[in-house]
């Protein structure tokens, strides 16, 4: 893509909900981006509302300060979530636990709705399988004890994840709405057995790809009711900005293809995928 093509901006109809962008992530500091730029460019673009999810104890502490210091100021509502990513399950500690405990203790912060991102990835196996399971199982038991839901990370590891969450409902340890597939590169098949155990099935800017066949099968296959919109912001941009940084103000374009594909109007879609964003994380409005 040429660097000198200007960056589209959505301008439409419709309120949006980002459900899954890591905004204090270093890539926006380096590119001299400020929150309240990315920020004042969601609410421009009708995104009014963006969880900030976690991947280690670490980014926990950062999502949760972003949002502290961020929500409302902008005029977008900030939510983040804590939790042990599979690449950092080596990581695992009593420490790490014990964070996550008090953090989910009496005095918990409101603005903190989602356990998560949690899961299995053995396709860069960055931590041993067998410490990913461990640790992704007892995140699930520490959201179920919380009433939280999850943010799950899966990749080339449908089947593992599967059963395990399968497990979770066998024992009686699974939530009725237990969260959402974030970012599901799963079949259409797999990922229905997840909608059956109450997931959510959340879309972002891959859907937007030329070519991207099981993306379009996917979102086909998913009731409307279960799906979810979010950007992995500073990743997986979008089409027509793909190849640039990402942000919050792309995700009206994750939700343009989903109403081609659905064929629905893109106010509808971004009215069922709000909503759907408030019941997944438990929010009133
Ligand atoms: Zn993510």
């Amino acid at each position: 893509m040429s660097k000198h093509k200007p960056t589209a901006h959505y301008e439409g109809p419709g309120e949006f909900f980002d459900t899954h962008a890591h905004l204090y992530d270093r890539k926006f500091e380096e590119a001299g981006r400020t929150a309240e730029e990315i920020l004042t460019a969601a609410k421009t673009a009708g995104v009014s509302k963006v969880l900030v999810p976690a991947d280690s104890v670490e980014t926990s502490r950062l999502a949760c300060g972003f949002a502290n210091v961020n929500d409302g100021r902008y005029g977008v509502d900030i939510y983040y979530s804590i939790g042990v990513h599979p690449h950092e399950a080596k990581t695992w500690c009593s420490e790490a636990e014990q964070f996550i405990l008090e953090r989910l203790g009496s005095d918990r912060d409101i603005r903190l709705r989602a356990i998560g991102e949690i899961g299995l990835d053995y396709y860069y196996d960055l931590s041993p399988r067998d410490c990913q399971k461990k640790v992704f199982s007892r995140q699930l038991d520490i959201a179920y004890e919380a009433d939280m839901p999850v943010i799950l990370h899966e990749r080339d590891a449908t089947k593992d994840t599967i059963d395990i969450i399968k497990a979770q409902a066998d024992k009686g340890a699974l939530r009725a709405e237990p969260g959402v597939c974030h970012c599901c590169s799963m079949s259409a098949e797999a990922a229905a057995e997840l909608v059956k155990l109450g997931f959510y099935i959340g879309f972002d800017g891959p859907l937007t790809f030329k070519n991207n066949v099981k993306g379009v099968k996917l979102a086909e296959s998913v009731p409307v009711d279960r799906i979810v919109i979010e950007t992995d912001s500073p990743y997986l941009t979008p089409e027509p900005n793909r190849g640039r940084r990402n942000e919050p103000e792309y995700v009206p374009f994750v939700a343009a293809r989903l109403s081609e594909i659905m064929n629905m109007d893109i106010e509808e879609t971004a009215r069922i995928t709000f909503e759907n964003g408030l019941k997944l994380y438990g929010l009133d409005r």
